[in-house]
């Protein structure tokens, strides 16, 4: 991931990041400009979805989707599965 400074145009080096949620990450940059620039910014990254599910996981991610939809759209599936 490149990500230049928004003053300068240089890029930015990521210095440390942390753990926000297990789908976002809070990054600290530096512009890599020091001397005349200097700008230091935080980002904020996050997961927008899955685009191919990890090997073995499909089954989970289904079951949780499924899980988080509202009762009515769930039982709906539910009995269309059953058919
Ligand atoms: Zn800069």
């Amino acid at each position: 991931m490149r990500i230049n400074c928004e003053s300068c145009g240089s890029r930015l080096t990521i210095r440390t990041s942390r753990e926000i949620t297990k789908t976002t990450r809070e990054l600290y940059c530096s512009c890599s400009n020091a001397e005349q620039c200097g700008a230091t910014y935080s980002y904020t990254v996050s997961r927008n979805n899955i685009i191919t599910p990890p090997r073995g996981k499909l089954v989970s991610i289904v079951v949780d989707f499924i899980n988080n939809l509202p009762d009515k759209e769930r039982s709906d599936l539910i009995h269309k599965l059953s058919r």
